[in-house]
């Protein structure tokens, strides 16, 4: 086989690849919903949240700085 045929074979693979690929996104985007992280119980309100997003105090977990600062007024009357 002629080197020049080869070269045009091995290219056409390359287009048929990033074509392919082009045309077929969904893989990453399903493993990075898998890696999304634990979810989190606000301790005021009990509504779930991503656990990068809840402010974390002595353990527990809140949804928001109202909801931390509620539980805590409420804990020290
Ligand atoms: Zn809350």
């Amino acid at each position: 086989m002629p080197l020049r045929t080869l070269l045009i074979l091995i290219a056409i693979a390359v287009v048929i690849l990033a074509v392919k690929r082009l045309f077929s996104p969904g893989r990453p985007r399903a493993n990075k919903k898998l890696e999304q992280g634990k979810m989190v119980q606000c301790a005021h309100c009990g509504i779930y949240l991503p656990e990068p997003d809840a402010i974390a105090r002595e353990g527990r977990f809140y949804c928001s700085q109202a909801h931390l600062d509620d539980d805590r007024d409420r804990s020290h009357k």
